[in-house]
């Protein structure tokens, strides 16, 4: 249970998963994996 609520906790604050593909996210991945990044007409 605490297992569960903590990892509901930290997927809050940092989602783990592409916005765009729902890919898992690497480490340093924020929102969308790298290659959306790179395919988006913006990469900031
Ligand atoms: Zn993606």
């Amino acid at each position: 249970m605490v297992r569960t609520a903590l990892s509901d906790f930290v997927s809050l604050i940092f989602p783990r998963t592409c916005l765009a593909c729902e890919q898992a996210l690497s480490r340093g991945e924020q929102h969308i994996c790298t290659p959306c990044r790179t395919a988006l007409p913006y990469t900031d």
